[in-house]
């Protein structure tokens, strides 16, 4: 089992789930099969960008000395961090046409406010996180591979871990806070697996109002989230095999892309392209904004 690999190695094409697509498959399954088998272009929201932009910063935050981590060096890193960003990432132009599109720096500054909430809620000159945009990767006993990103981990002396996830996006908290909460309990499952410990905290931290939410998994749970796990992707192979991806919308098909082709909607998908060959976990740096 390997528990991290550089952020741009090359991703391994074994079967995988990551968070964000078992939780697609489990919000609706034609989104999960028109994002991970259609492969169909979605458009980054502004706010999905601008939560890159904010774990870009945090991340290079934590890259300084402990006492060089305070609200100037975050304010610092935010403009170079952007211009870097927006270079490697043409295609954001899109999340930034229209009338209502903002300058410069209005964008930073809408940034900024999500720094200041940041500090709010911690004080990161304190904290020794073990690692920032971390790479995890593990195999169930029942064969599954789970993988994905944490933003941060802390890792106390005594052994204690603490899974830190930050929130940034615009969907109202109580919309996100189950999808948030699956996240956290499989990053958990991921954890105790790799190292045999329950992590001792997950921890969210919602940067738009300045609000947490923590919460102590227990093992007991774990296995049961392990099984949740498992039946997911035991429905998923169903699917796959049949194309039968059905719509189930809710109010998240505002924040889909794919609506204007969703029978839930009037709207046709393209065939069903069948199961592809080979299938990874497909997370994107989209979802490592959220
Ligand atoms: S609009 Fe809603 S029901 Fe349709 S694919 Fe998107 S999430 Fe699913």
């Amino acid at each position: 089992m390997s528990q991290s690999a550089p952020a741009d190695a090359e991703p391994r094409r074994q079967p995988a789930l990551s968070p964000s697509r078992a939780s697609d498959f489990k919000q609706c399954p034609l989104l999960y099969r028109l994002r991970v088998i259609d492969k169909l272009p979605e458009s980054p929201s502004r706010a999905q960008v601008r939560g890159i932009l904010v774990h870009t910063v945090l991340e290079r935050l934590y890259a300084h000395p402990p006492e060089e981590r305070d609200p100037a060096a975050a304010s610092a890193l935010l403009e170079p961090a952007w211009t870097e960003l927006y270079a490697e990432h043409p295609e954001w132009q899109e999340a930034f046409d229209g009338d209502d599109a903002p300058t410069r720096p209005e964008w930073l500054a809408s940034a900024q406010r999500l720094l200041d909430a940041y500090f709010q809620l911690e004080d990161p000159s304190t904290l020794r996180p073990e690692a920032c945009e971390l790479y995890l990767e593990t195999e169930l006993t029942s064969g599954l591979r789970l993988r994905g990103y944490v933003d941060r981990l802390d890792v106390a002396p005594a052994g204690d871990i603490r899974v830190v996830d930050y929130k940034t996006g615009s969907a109202p908290r109580e919309v996100g806070e189950a999808k948030a909460l699956f996240q956290m309990k499989f990053y958990a499952v991921v954890l105790w697996r790799l190292r045999g410990v329950v992590p001792r905290q997950l921890k969210l931290l919602y940067l738009s109002d300045a609000q947490q939410l923590t919460y102590t998994p227990d093992e007991a749970e774990l296995r049961k989230f392990e099984r949740t796990l498992d039946a997911i992707w035991q429905a998923i192979l169903r699917a796959g095999e049949s194309g039968d991806f059905r719509p189930n919308p809710s109010k998240l098909c505002d924040w889909c892309d794919h609506k204007p082709i969703c029978p839930a909607y009037g709207g046709s998908p393209p065939e069903y392209p069948g199961w592809p060959s080979s299938l990874g976990a497909t997370e994107t740096v989209l979802d490592r904004s959220d």
